[in-house]
């Protein structure tokens, strides 16, 4: 069928408004928040209900058009970039918050809710949804579960796969299933919800989702704990941990980003001289079982050589940390528009060895390269900034740099993705995470849900 005729057949199906094709209305789907990556779709369509999307890619699988879903783009691996043109199609459309039901403990929402509003929506009615990504503002549910996206609070709360209990998903085919419910256990059949989770869009497209709720803890504070150099301030993490208590969050944030921070907010922030901080949220249902917790962690730091304990008890001091935290990212791309953003994972107690690495390469390799993020759960994110570095010699250089801390991280027990996914972004490098045979099996898991490649190709895999 031509072109043109298939264009019409979608505005029958959503309407004409949402079927953009014009220069102009597509370059804003032509990018996500990856650096350097940008990919234009020949369409861009707007669906509003599971059916629609049914009907489209009912008529992309018919005639093999690729169909790249997309959230809100803020992705860091490239997943909602239409590498092999063809449709985005776009699921901003779905917003809406259906259910809060107290009762069964779960929240029914479409995939476009933002984060941050189902945050503020369950918190008025007393209860929590913890996965919280720093970019929770401006990210939406479905990308969450599309990347399995974590956040601070993953250390004592974990990540989106903890808190999916049921899906609506449209398959590259068109068909429709509803795996999981309202329910809190099931061991019939297998898990497809844990293979949707993460599969960064390539298996099915989310168009409604039953998430857990658990209980809005009563009290929260939070630490601010400088210490002289990263050397102190990571091996005070498994201090932490052997106190038996859970932080919330540990997140390690050091010197380099500090001052990156302090250029883009221009502000000072508390102990900006220190090599090291953790930032540690201790939570509870009691007041006086909070404030023994987190006596218990700052004396524990101060004896593995912290140099003060900042406690932010009120919203306010609370809220500036966590503002200047969630802005590093943008600190960072300030100071070097392109950066390379790692996104490791290696067992906690690995972590002082991995930040000596990390430093040692950034002296060899000349790049500045400043880590910080959920140190708590292992979960360190590496960025490399390309500077002032002539295009040539970055591309050359970055690649061996980039390649011999994967390695280092695999030896280390760890692996190259903890919560940002691969997409485009990683894909040359997953030969060193994962065995031939796991990579043969998940294409052959690819195949069974996509058998035309459809959906979201060029993704993940080579
Ligand atoms: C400043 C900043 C801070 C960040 N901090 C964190 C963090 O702390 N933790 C973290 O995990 N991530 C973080 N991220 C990354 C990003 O926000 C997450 O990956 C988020 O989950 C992406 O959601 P999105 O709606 O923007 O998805 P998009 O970028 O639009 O898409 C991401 C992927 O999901 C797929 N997808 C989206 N919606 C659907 C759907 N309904 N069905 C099927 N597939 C779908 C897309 O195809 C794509 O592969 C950060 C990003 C930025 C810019």
């Amino acid at each position: 069928m031509e072109y043109n005729k298939i264009i019409e057949k979608f505005e029958d199906i959503i309407g004409k408004k949402w079927v953009l094709t014009g220069k102009d209305e597509l370059i804003p789907y032509s990018k996500d928040e990856t650096s350097d990556a940008s990919a234009i779709p020949d369409i861009v369509l707007i669906p509003e209900n599971a059916m629609q999307v049914s009907q489209i890619m009912k008529i992309a699988n018919k005639y093999l058009i690729p169909v790249t879903p997309r959230g809100l783009g803020t992705g860091v691996s490239g997943g909602a970039l239409p590498v092999k043109g063809g449709i985005v199609l776009s699921l901003e459309r779905f917003t809406s918050i259906l259910e809060i039901d107290k009762g069964n403990m779960v929240a029914v929402v479409e995939p476009g809710v933002i984060t941050g509003k189902l945050h503020a929506e369950v918190e008025k009615q007393g209860l929590f949804y913890p996965p919280d990504p720093a970019s929770l503002d401006s990210c939406s549910i479905g990308g969450n579960i599309a990347e399995n996206a974590g956040g601070p609070r993953a250390v004592k709360y974990g990540t989106t796969k903890d808190y999916v209990r049921g899906l609506e998903i449209v398959l590259p085919t068109g068909e429709m299933l509803t795996p999981g419910g309202k329910i809190h256990k099931n061991a019939t059949g297998y898990n497809l919800i844990g293979i949707i989770i993460g599969s960064e869009g390539t298996l099915a497209i989310i168009t409604k989702i039953i998430l857990k709720l658990i209980p809005l803890p009563k009290y929260r504070v939070d630490l601010l704990i400088p210490f002289q150099d990263f050397r102190k301030a990571s091996s005070a993490i498994n201090k932490i941990f052997e106190t038996s208590i859970i932080p919330v969050n540990i997140e390690f944030i050091e010197q380099k980003a500090i001052d990156a921070l302090k250029a883009y907010i221009e502000e000072d922030f508390p102990f900006s001289e220190a090599g090291a901080h953790l930032l540690v949220g201790i939570d509870g249902n009691t007041k006086e079982n909070v404030e023994k917790e987190y006596e218990t962690i700052g004396e524990v730091c101060l004896n593995a050589g912290a140099t003060d304990v900042f406690v932010a008890d009120t919203p306010q001091t609370k809220e500036r940390l966590w503002k200047a935290r969630r802005s590093l990212h943008d600190a960072l791309e300030k100071k070097s528009r392109v950066m390379e953003r790692e996104d490791v994972v290696v067992p906690v107690s690995r972590i002082p060895e991995l930040l000596n690495f990390v430093y040692k390469l950034s002296e060899e390799s000349g790049f500045e390269i400043v880590p910080f993020g959920h140190a708590g759960d292992g979960n360190v994110h590496i960025n490399i900034l390309k500077m002032n570095t002539p295009e040539g010699e970055w591309v050359k250089k970055k690649e061996k740099v980039v390649e011999k801390l994967l390695r280092k991280v695999v030896r280390l027990g760890g692996t190259l993705s903890g919560e940002h996914g691969i997409g485009i972004a990683k894909k040359r490098f997953i030969h060193i995470s994962l065995s031939k045979e796991e990579i043969e099996l998940a294409k052959r898991i690819k195949k069974a849900f996509d058998p035309n490649n459809i959906l979201n190709p060029g993704k993940i895999f080579e």
